[in-house]
């Protein structure tokens, strides 16, 4: 794998590219080769500040929700078109950073970025509410849908760039200005963003983003008395610590986090379909995704069988250099990760889990160094074990028998996670009372994973509130004003006699 001479990289904040106040530069390292892939500011909460500034006077002398709105659309389709430009520079610096194999970022979140973006403009020329009406005698009532103010937003590691713009796309349609912080592992595509922004035409002050460490800049941003909405995706106890420290000055919290997603296989369904999709659904992105299919629940007659079709499918995929395009599995996002991954693991059968495969560090050739872990699946274990119950976020897959339908509902349901999950079944109605019974934001049915721009995306219980994509997450972005207009023109109205009793006749 051959890495280009690190990048150093600056801050954006009111439309310069700028150092931290600290002084100090953090680098980032390839996950898999161990090198430094580039350099960036390590930021703080007086960067918070100034980037906030700049947010807000750019809100407040409305440089961007005051522009024509075909213009402001016009601004992110230019992003758009220059994201598609860029493609193969933002998936070498993804894969650099994150140490996932290309074949998936190119094929994968990149390229479905620009259909983002373009949605979120259609959705800023589609606004939906309540018609301008009477509802009130001698009074018409109009619903403004308008921007809320300065958006702060913090991202994780897992798709950065794709993270990036499901954040920044419905806040900037919208008409908002942003605080953003990518997550300290990977912020360097985050920053190639802000460059095609700034190059796509977006005034200066309106997309800000301050690179560094969640305690010191995520929590600043979060805390920030002069930020109207704070908007996470990351983990649930993250999550927990956002929305206090936004309770101060009780800005909107919007928060995707982390998931445990169940698969449902009854019997009668397509087993090869289904081991096929815990597998692609599984093992994507090296099982760092929140919603990937990670509690395995199959009814008791196919349980064999289907262990030994995933088995069959695990072993296929090829770990290997992640910029080598024939590679399925690239890194995890770094050694430590693979440590937990691996504790995870042991812990699981030394309390009696059966390996079905993998389960260790994988080794490749060139790369000794790298976060390679085999794609895992273990089976037998118990429901409240931590494997079945925690976000391993690993390529671990645990696989559990059931009986009935209602038991199938009940295990899966028995997380504090509400993010995904899916059922697969050839009977319409066992899908359909599924579908209706998981306790999940998003279900599929026979499929495990596929998101559209137009379709909303987002948790339930502990994976959080706020949906991201299509018209609801634009939604989110925006508040609700009641303008109401009197039609009379009377100096005494008819309810003032609440006030001053009856008005004297004539
Ligand atoms: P993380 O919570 O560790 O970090 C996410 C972001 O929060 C980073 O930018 C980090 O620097 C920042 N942060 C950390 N501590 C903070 C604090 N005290 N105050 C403010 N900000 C802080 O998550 P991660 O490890 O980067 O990402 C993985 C997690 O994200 C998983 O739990 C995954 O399920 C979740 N996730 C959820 C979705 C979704 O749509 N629901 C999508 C992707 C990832």
């Amino acid at each position: 794998m051959s890495i280009a001479a690190p990048t150093e990289l600056r801050m954006l904040i009111g439309g310069e590219w700028v150092e931290s106040s600290s002084g100090q530069w953090t680098d980032v390292r390839s996950p898999a080769t161990g090198q430094v892939v580039g350099r960036v500011p390590r930021g703080t909460a007086a960067d918070v500040d100034r980037a906030v500034a700049a947010a807000r006077e750019a809100f407040d002398d409305q440089r961007w929700r005051g522009q024509w709105l075909p213009m402001r659309c016009a601004v992110l389709e230019r992003l758009a078109s220059l994201i598609e430009r860029d493609l193969d520079e933002i998936v070498a610096l993804e894969v650099a950073q994150t140490g996932t194999a290309i074949k998936f970022r190119s094929a994968n979140d990149i390229p479905f970025v620009p259909d983002n973006l373009r949605q979120m403009a259609a959705s800023a020329r589609h606004l939906d509410g309540k018609a301008a009406a009477e509802y009130s005698t001698d009074h018409t009532s109009m619903i403004r849908r308008e921007p809320i103010g300065v958006a702060g937003q913090v991202a994780p590691w897992n798709y950065p760039f794709m993270m990036a713009v499901w954040k920044i796309g419905p806040a900037l349609a919208a008409g908002n200005s942003v605080v953003l912080k990518p997550a300290s592992t990977t912020p360097l595509t985050t920053l190639k963003l802000g460059a095609l922004a700034v190059e796509a035409g977006l005034p200066p002050g309106v997309l800000n983003i301050v690179t560094g460490t969640g305690d010191e800049v995520g929590a600043a941003i979060a805390g920030h008395m002069d930020i109207d909405i704070v908007s996470l995706t990351g983990d649930s106890a993250t999550g927990v610590k956002i929305q206090q420290l936004a309770a101060n000055n009780l800005k909107r919290v919007h928060l995707e986090l982390g998931g445990k997603a169940p698969f449902v296989v009854f019997a009668d369904a397509d087993l090869e379909a289904a081991a096929r999709g815990a597998v692609a659904g599984g093992f994507i992105n090296a099982g760092q995704d929140c919603t990937a299919a990670t509690r395995i629940y199959v009814q008791r007659p196919a349980y064999e069988t289907f262990l030994g079709l995933l088995k069959g499918f695990t072993e296929e995929i090829r770990i290997g250099d992640p910029a080598d395009p024939s590679t399925d599995l690239g890194t995890l996002i770094s050694g430590t990760q693979v440590a937990r991954v691996q504790g995870f693991v042991e812990r699981a059968v030394a309390a009696g889990a059966r390996l079905v495969t993998g389960g260790a560090r994988a080794q490749v050739p060139g790369l000794p160094d790298g976060a390679f872990f085999q794609p895992t699946v273990l089976a037998d274990m118990t429901q409240d074990s931590e494997c079945v119950q925690q976000e391993i976020f690993g390529p671990v897959l645990t696989v559990l028998p059931f009986d009935t339908e209602d038991e199938a509902i009940k295990l899966a349901n028995d997380t504090r996670y509400g993010l995904a999950g899916s059922v697969w079944t050839k009977d319409i109605q066992v899908g359909m009372r599924a579908a209706k019974a998981l306790d999940f934001g998003t279900v599929w049915i026979n499929d495990h994973l596929p998101l559209s721009s137009d379709t909303p995306h987002g948790g339930f219980k502990q994976s959080g509130f706020g949906k991201d994509l299509s018209g609801y997450s634009f939604d989110e972005y925006t508040r609700i004003k009641h303008v109401m207009v009197e039609l009379t023109g009377a100096t005494r109205k008819g309810w003032h006699h609440q006030i001053w009793g009856d008005a004297p006749e004539g």
